[in-house]
């Protein structure tokens, strides 16, 4: 095959900044999606990581629904790379593993399992652990069935995706919890994300929908108080009732070099962003 003709097989994906370029039958950087016949597909069977009843507050999501449960599945893959992750076994596998330990349901059964939970406080589905955005096809047909059947859908996302994408599923989810990581372009662009996309996500969906926001602290990368007086300032510009999860990181993954971020550190950027936002929140104490 000339090189003329391997471009012609490539195919753009248009779901996140990314835009991978992907050849016949290989797979793009979040490893589900692929080129089948020169479409861009989301590879199947779609298998998924975990299956979970879980707390609503666990999402985090602490302003929707706080005191019920709801059903939570992850799928594999993430269009970012935080070498901190805490969820890389999932996020970042290997295909052996995704082979091994990949459940394969239908929209149909997760549904049923969702109306089935009912009576265990169970809100809806949440789609969450991994990047779930990734499978988009999956959670748009399985969030219009849970609608459907008159229950709740959460997203948890990095909302790092197209905003065609994002105003799809929009219609068919009723909370989100967004991780905005910083509001510092440069760090965005370390972790292979786009700051701009992921902000006016944010600013669409806090519009027309429940939104909470996660900011993981990492000591001395995004810890400074400027930083979270114009993270907060910003989202107070958009709504100050938006629920901020300040989240504390641990040592992890790549980054097993990590500091904590002490106590006394995180109350005080808990109080620079209160100086904004009327609902912040600690995570991971
Ligand atoms: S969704 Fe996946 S395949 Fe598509 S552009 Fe993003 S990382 Fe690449």
């Amino acid at each position: 095959m000339n090189i003329d003709q391997k471009e012609k097989d490539q195919v753009e994906c248009l779901l996140c900044p990314r835009h991978c370029l992907i050849s016949l039958g290989a797979f793009g950087f979040c490893k589900v999606r692929t080129n089948k016949r020169g479409q861009i597909v989301l590879a199947e069977p779609v298998k998924l990581s975990s299956i979970t009843l879980d707390p609503v507050i666990k999402k985090p999501l602490r302003r929707f629904w706080p005191e019920m449960n709801i059903l939570s599945i992850g799928f594999w893959g993430c269009n970012m790379l935080c070498p901190y992750c805490q969820n890389h076994n999932i996020s970042h596998p290997d295909s052996i593993t995704m082979d091994t330990y990949g459940k394969v349901h239908s929209p149909e059964e997760i549904c049923q399992l969702a109306v089935d939970l009912k009576d265990k406080n169970n809100i809806g589905l949440a789609f969450t652990y991994n990047e779930p955005l990734t499978s988009f096809e999956y959670v748009l047909r399985t969030a219009k069935l849970i609608k459907e059947q008159g229950l709740k859908t959460v997203v948890v996302t990095n909302g790092n995706f197209s905003d065609w994408a994002i105003k799809e599923l929009a219609p068919y989810i009723d909370a989100w919890n967004i991780d905005l990581k910083s509001i510092n372009s440069e760090y965005y662009k370390s972790l292979l994300g786009d700051l701009e996309t992921v902000k006016s996500n944010i600013e669409y969906l806090a519009r027309i929908s429940h939104v909470e926001i996660t900011n993981l602290i990492l000591t001395g990368e995004n810890d400074s108080l400027e930083e979270m007086e114009a993270l907060s300032s910003w989202l107070a510009s958009i709504d100050q009732d938006i629920p901020l999860h300040i989240s504390r990181s641990f040592p992890h993954w790549l980054r097993r070099d990590l500091t904590p971020p002490s106590l006394e550190k995180m109350i005080s950027l808990v109080e620079t962003a209160q100086k904004h936002l009327n609902y912040v929140y600690t995570g991971n104490f």
